[in-house]
């Protein structure tokens, strides 16, 4: 596509849907410099070194938030935003932020970045890959002498892995019992904040409020295998699916598995399996990407010999709408109730506490990034995470978009989670333009 043509398609996406609302555009320069393009092999090599970090003799990552490999792969992270010019710092809660100047400073500035901890036997794109293209981001304009309008701030989170501990400690806050909890390393959140630079007595300093940044922008692999199935090389994510969770309760009566005849049973187990394919039926019956499962079962006593009194069941339902989430949620109560006076027990639900609330990604950044991505010459598709990310609070405080690229085999949170180069320097270009769109409007 010509420039010319670029410039009109990108100026009317930003026109069409006002992003942030804000500002008139500039006309010509809206979008950017398309001839700008990340480095595939130093963005591959950079993986690759990070990955050496907590690796163990069999190839496995275990870059856990707060250990020691954890804290080496961090400092190693900030020598390189130091080389870059970034100036990078820690905030209260353990979050590398590093700063780069832009020609306005009564500008807000445009933020990104993802985390790079890992769960154990982890991977080395989870997080790892948006950390590093948005250096590479920096690197690129530093090579070519460009500077936006806005500032820019490159945010890697701490703690991602282990409940999005940085990001939502600088957007919705985190509670004394919060920061008491034990976190996978073995400290408590509030010690690890301290191995790795914060200061938890101080966090409420790290809060940053809704106006401080101009916009979120991460890019992150898909962590499933939809792009890879149908072939697309960017996924434009429209938001970060709510997480509700059940604990059921079936309850029938514990009888001798010997003397009490088939008709006579109260068996809690078997209307458990009844409800387990009803809650697969009721997931299925409506269209959408709404996802259902039953992770957990419980069955009490647990005996050759005895019938199953007590089954304890998990139930999660998660979805891009709450309303669905709940809907979805009534339909399986409706099954459950049917199924309970069937099999003569009682099916109770205990709702969880502290659900996921969806996280929305802006409207106009989506189209911002479906467009930029189209003129590269990518395929795209509107997809929502059904992972969480730091972006879902992020989106407390401004308007945040994800960029996904696919995950071979739709592995993540694995030793073999991997993404092809090609499809990282895609993603990363697509960052980078989007940056340079936006910092236009
Ligand atoms: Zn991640």
């Amino acid at each position: 596509m010509k420039r010319r043509t670029f410039i009109k398609q990108s100026s009317l996406t930003a026109l069409s849907l006002g992003f942030l609302g804000a500002t008139q555009l500039s006309g010509k320069s809206i979008a950017g410099d398309k001839t700008l393009k990340v480095n595939s092999q130093r963005i591959e090599n950079r993986i690759m070194e990070l990955a050496q970090f907590g690796r163990d003799d069999k190839g496995r990552g275990y870059r856990v938030a707060y250990t020691k490999v954890d804290i080496e792969g961090r400092a190693w992270f900030m020598d390189l935003m130091k080389k870059v010019g970034l100036d990078p710092t820690i905030d209260a809660a353990g979050n590398i932020i590093g700063k780069r100047k832009g020609k306005n400073a009564s500008l807000k500035p445009i933020a990104f970045g993802s985390h790079i901890d890992m769960v154990p036997d982890g991977g080395n794109y989870d997080g790892t890959l948006g950390s590093i293209c948005a250096l590479e981001v920096i690197e690129i304009l530093n090579e070519n002498n460009v500077t936006t309008d806005h500032p820019l701030e490159v945010i890697i989170f701490g703690n991602e892995e282990g409940g999005t501990i940085g990001s939502k400690a600088i957007t919705s806050g985190l509670t004394k019992e919060g920061l008491q909890q034990k976190s996978q390393s073995g400290l408590t959140m509030a010690d690890g904040i301290k191995a790795i630079g914060g200061n938890p007595d101080n966090i409420i300093n790290s809060i940053k409020k809704r106006g401080d940044i101009k916009a979120f922008l991460e890019l992150h692999i898909e962590q499933g295998g939809i792009l890879e199935k149908e072939n697309i090389q960017i996924g434009v994510v429209e938001g970060i699916v709510g997480i509700v969770h059940w604990e059921v309760t079936v309850e029938g009566f514990a009888n001798h598995a010997g003397s009490t005849p088939m008709n006579m049973r109260q068996d809690a187990l078997l209307a458990a399996s009844q409800f387990i394919i009803a809650v697969n039926e009721v997931i299925n019956s409506i269209k959408g990407s709404q996802v259902g499962t039953i992770g957990k079962i419980a069955v009490q006593p647990g005996a050759y010999n005895v019938i199953p009194g007590k089954v304890l069941l998990g139930l999660e339902i998660r979805d891009l709408s709450s309303d669905k989430i709940e809907m979805l949620y009534s339909e399986i109560e409706k099954r459950a109730a049917t199924i309970a006076v069937a099999s003569k027990t009682t099916i109770s639900f205990e709702r969880q506490a502290n659900p996921s609330k969806p996280a929305l990604t802006d409207k106009s950044l989506q189209q911002v990034i479906n467009a930029t991505a189209k003129t590269l010459g990518f395929t795209t598709k509107f997809m929502q995470s059904g992972a969480g990310h730091d972006s879902q609070h992020m989106a407390v405080i401004a308007p945040v978009a994800m960029i996904f690229i696919p995950s071979v085999g739709g592995i993540s949170h694995s030793s073999k989670e991997f993404s092809t180069a090609a499809d990282m320097a895609n993603g990363g270009n697509v960052l980078l333009q989007t940056i340079l769109s936006i910092d236009k409007v």
